[in-house]
C-alpha cells in the first residue's frame, strides 16, 4: 500500500495513442491526492494506452480496450413483453428510482474508461404471478458490457479480498451448507448455478458433495478452478448442462435475480433434479422489511437485478414446476457483531482501497489506485448502518433481506 502523500507527489499519468505522447500531471507536489477524481474528469481518445507511474518507481500500463469518453458505453433499455417467470403479459406499474449500480462500478474504473451513464429502474408487478420485475430493462448487449465492467474492475477487487472470502465461506458453512445437509442428509452430486469463484463448491466438498459449478464469467471461473480445484463450467445453463445429467442437489445462490429468463432456468433445472433431489434458491427478499421500507431505493434494486421475488412468488414458481416446498425462510445470517465488523471493513475499503488493475496479463498487476472518499460518504455510511438494522430486526420475524426457499422433487 502506498501512502496518500506518496501518490500525490508522484502521481503522473501519460496517455499514448501511438504517435503522440501527452503527459498530464494529476496534482502538483504536496497537493491533496485525488487520483480517482482526476481520472474521472480526464478526456482520453478511444483506444488510448495509459501509463500510470506509482510511488517507489512502480508503474503500470492500462489498455483502455473499452474505449474513451468519445465512445461511451451505451446503456440501452428494452421493453419486457411478458413476465419473465410466468409469461403473463399483464403487469401494472410498481415503482421507480434512479439506479445506483453505475455509481458503484464507476468508482473502480481505470483511466480512459468512460463512466457508465445512469439509468432509471422502473419496476412493474406481474398480474399473473405477482413477480416484481424491471420493465424496461437493459438489453442483453448493455447488460453484458455492464458485467464486463463489474467483473473486470469492481467485483475483481471483492473476490480477491481475503476478508470477503472468509466472510462468504463462513456464511456458506454456517448457513447454506447446514440448510443443504438438513434437506439432503446424504451427500451426492451437486450443481451450483452462478457459482462465482467456487467457494460453496469447496465448502460442500468437505461434507462429501461432488460438485459442479456453472459460472458466466471466464476469469472468475478460472480463478475458482485454480484456487479450489473445483469443476467449474463456463457458459449458459443450456450450453453447460447436458439433457441427461441429473443432480441430487441444485443450488442457486444470488443467481436468479440476475437471470433474464428465470422461469426458463427453473424449468430446466427442475428437470435436472434426480427423484428426491433438492433445490435451494436464495434471492433478495422483496417481501422483507428493508424492501418494504425502502421501496425502489432498496439497496437490491439495481439495473442488473431483473426480478424481485416475494416468498410466495418464488415458492409458487417452484411448485408450478412440480417441486414440493420444504422450507421458506428469511431470517438473519449474521450476528450484530458481524454486522458492525462488516461495516468497519467496508468503511476501510472506501477510505483506502486497493484496486487491482484490469486485464490480468499486463504489467499493471499489483498496481494500486486509491479511490478518494466521495463527498457525503460518512452520512451514506451512517444511513447504511441504520438501514441494515431494519434488515436485522426484520430477520427476527422472518422478514430479512435474504430469502431461502428449499424445494424437493417428489
Ligand atoms: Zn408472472
Amino acid at each position: 500500500m502506498h501512502s496518500s502523500r506518496g501518490w500525490a507527489r508522484r502521481g503522473v499519468a501519460r496517455g499514448s495513442s501511438g504517435r503522440t505522447e501527452d503527459a498530464v500531471r494529476l496534482r502538483g507536489a504536496g497537493a491533496p491526492p485525488a487520483p480517482a477524481d482526476a481520472f474521472a474528469t480526464r478526456r482520453m481518445p478511444p483506444g488510448v494506452r495509459v501509463r500510470v507511474c506509482l510511488a517507489r518507481g512502480r508503474s503500470a500500463t492500462y489498455h483502455c480496450a473499452v474505449g474513451g469518453p468519445t465512445t461511451r458505453i451505451e446503456q440501452s433499455l428494452a421493453p419486457v413483453d411478458a413476465c419473465p417467470v410466468c409469461g403473463s403479459p399483464r403487469a401494472a406499474p410498481f415503482d421507480s428510482a434512479r439506479d445506483t449500480l453505475a455509481d458503484e462500478i464507476n468508482r473502480y474504473l481505470p483511466p480512459g474508461v468512460a463512466p457508465l451513464e445512469q439509468v432509471t429502474n422502473n419496476r412493474r408487478r406481474c398480474g399473473g404471478c405477482g413477480l416484481v420485475y424491471l420493465d424496461p430493462r437493459l438489453d442483453s448487449r448493455s447488460l453484458s458490457r455492464l458485467y464486463e465492467l463489474w467483473y473486470g474492475y469492481a467485483y475483481r477487487r471483492i473476490f480477491q479480498d481475503d476478508r470477503h472470502i472468509a466472510e462468504r465461506r463462513r456464511e456458506f458453512e454456517r448457513h447454506h451448507l447446514r440448510t443443504l445437509d438438513r434437506a439432503a442428509p446424504e451427500a451426492g452430486t451437486l450443481l451450483d448455478v452462478g457459482c462465482g469463484s467456487g467457494i460453496f463448491l469447496a465448502v460442500a466438498a468437505r461434507s462429501g458433495w461432488r460438485g459442479v459449478g456453472v459460472e458466466f464469467d471466464p476469469a472468475t471461473a478460472a480463478s475458482g478452478r485454480l484456487a479450489y480445484g473445483v469443476d467449474i463450467r463456463c457458459g449458459t445453463l443450456a450450453q453447460t448442462i447436458a439433457d441427461d445429467e441429473r443432480f441430487d442437489a441444485i443450488t442457486l445462490f444470488d443467481y436468479l435475480e440476475h437471470s433474464a429468463v428465470p422461469g426458463e432456468d427453473l424449468s430446466l433445472l427442475a428437470a435436472r433434479l434426480a427423484p428426491g433431489g433438492v433445490m435451494l434458491v436464495r434471492v433478495p427478499n422483496q417481501g422483507g422489511w428493508q424492501a418494504r421500507w425502502m421501496g425502489a431505493r432498496w439497496v437490491n434494486v439495481i439495473s442488473n437485478h431483473l426480478s424481485y421475488f416475494e416468498p410466495q412468488v418464488l415458492a409458487g414458481a417452484l411448485r408450478k414446476r412440480g417441486l414440493q416446498i420444504v422450507s421458506v425462510r428469511a431470517g438473519n445470517y449474521r450476528s450484530e457483531w458481524q454486522i458492525v465488523r462488516g461495516h468497519w471493513h467496508w468503511l476501510g475499503q472506501r477510505l483506502g482501497a486497493t484496486v487491482g488493475a484490469p486485464g490480468g496479463t499486463s504489467p499493471a498487476d499489483g498496481a494500486t489506485l486509491r479511490p478518494s472518499a466521495a463527498p457525503g460518504a460518512l452520512s451514506r455510511y451512517l444511513n447504511s448502518v441504520f438501514v441494515e438494522q431494519i434488515d436485522h430486526v426484520g430477520g427476527w420475524f422472518g422478514r430479512g433481506n435474504n430469502l431461502m426457499v428449499v424445494a424437493r422433487r417428489p
